[in-house]
């Protein structure tokens, strides 16, 4: 889907800042750089510099371990000059980095973090949001409600409650199908949609308002045009180095090398890295609760891939009401032997075993998170990053 050609102005530097990917950036970095002398040199090894490098590098550990999402702060203050400068050059030091690492892994993980992050700034951003919109998206325009509808939800966790109800966004057929063709869910299929004369209507809803409903599918082109950028950043730069930066490049691609290492490593799961789900069943179940066949299946397979001893993933049906020492023995080996999947997600939930609505966990939350697995996989993973943080300390 081709950008407007001329993107419209945005004179707001906090703006710029806080979507350093914009096109319209990129002037403003050019006079930023030389009134305040900043260099290449200087950004890799100034200490006047270090805040910027911090964030950039707390950007691209996000990336790979997908803890919490970036911070939507700030860590300066964004409305002087210098906390503009810290969170545009922090995006720039993370860029150059990824485009030295030139993985194309990395690339991709880098562009979904740096999108996720946009979308939950653009929920909140009220009138802000139409300008950058507009930069990405052709046909496009707002109604806006009545100022004494307007209403501002915002739960600093929940994506779906962010934003304000401000009106509602209509958007034309072709971006609308274009953008939504990498989003999973029924919510984003034309047919559950209001067309008409070619526009498509995004309505402010209870919890998802149509501001919200707007930054997510401008997530989706934020992504594609942040791992555009970085590619061809990585093919002018070819076979040449950045000096100065090798350190970072090793430290990310280790980062990157040690967390998949421990994606793989669920022999020795804390309770603590144990998902919601597994939680609730063991619960219900010690608590006498008739568990349905999915919740049961889940956890003897959860019991079984984390390593768990198989007299311990037995007895977790000992209350069970209809218990049977020998039934539960035989139907547990035979999960242990075949070796199966977890249920995924979209199972459990559709057969009430997840434990989580939208926003009451942030890992859950993740759209990549589709088993309950890789839930326990990322939390090890965290750790051993956290643990060796430590050890360096
Ligand atoms: S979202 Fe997945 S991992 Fe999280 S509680 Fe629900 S089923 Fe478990």
């Amino acid at each position: 889907m081709p950008s407007p050609l001329e993107p419209p102005l945005i004179k707001a530097n906090d703006l710029l800042s806080r979507y350093p990917f914009l096109p319209q950036t990129r002037e403003w970095l050019n006079v930023l750089s030389a009134d305040e002398n900043i260099t290449l040199e200087m950004l890799i090894s100034d200490p006047y510099m270090e805040p910027a490098r911090n964030r950039g590098k707390l950007r691209l550990i996000e990336m790979i371990t997908h803890s919490g999402g970036v911070d939507m702060e700030s860590t300066s203050d964004i409305y002087t000059r210098e906390g503009q400068l810290m969170e545009v050059y922090s995006y720039l030091f993370a860029k150059l980095i990824i485009c030295s690492a030139a993985d194309e892994i990395l690339v991709s993980r880098w562009a979904q973090a740096e999108a996720e992050l946009a979308e939950k700034r653009l929920s909140i951003e009220g009138e802000n949001l139409e300008v950058i919109a507009k930069t990405y998206i052709d046909k496009l325009r707002h109604e806006p409600s009545d100022f004494s509808n307007r209403k501002k939800i915002y739960d600093g966790r929940n994506i779906r409650k962010f934003g304000y109800k401000r009106g509602i966004w209509k958007i034309g057929i072709i971006d609308f199908i274009e953008l939504c063709s990498n989003i999973s869910g029924s919510r984003w299929r034309l047919p559950n949609h209001e067309l008409e004369h070619g526009w498509v209507t995004l309505w402010d809803e209870e919890i998802y308002s149509s501001d919200a409903q707007l930054s997510r599918l401008l997530r989706e082109k934020i992504k594609v045009e942040i791992q555009r950028d970085a590619r061809e950043q990585i093919e002018k730069l070819g076979d040449d180095k950045i000096p100065g930066l090798e350190k970072y490049v090793d430290m990310i691609k280790d980062t990157l090398g040690d967390f998949k290492k421990k994606e793989l490593e669920l022999s020795r799961v804390d309770q603590e890295d144990w998902p919601p789900c597994m939680h609730k069943a063991i619960t219900e179940l010690a608590r006498g609760v008739n568990v349905n066949h999915t919740g049961r299946f889940f956890l003897a397979s959860m019991a079984s891939k984390i390593g768990m001893p198989q007299k311990d993933a037995i007895a977790f049906f000992s209350n069970a009401p209809d218990f049977s020492e020998a039934t539960t023995s035989y139907q547990v080996g035979q999960i242990y032997e075949m070796d199966y999947t977890p249920t995924s997600c979209e199972k459990m939930k559709l057969g009430s075993n997840c434990a989580v609505e939208f926003g009451d966990d942030t890992l859950c939350d993740k759209e990549w998170l589709k088993n309950p697995v890789q839930y326990v996989a990322v939390k090890q993973g965290w750790k051993g990053k956290q643990t060796s943080n430590k050890n360096e300390n």
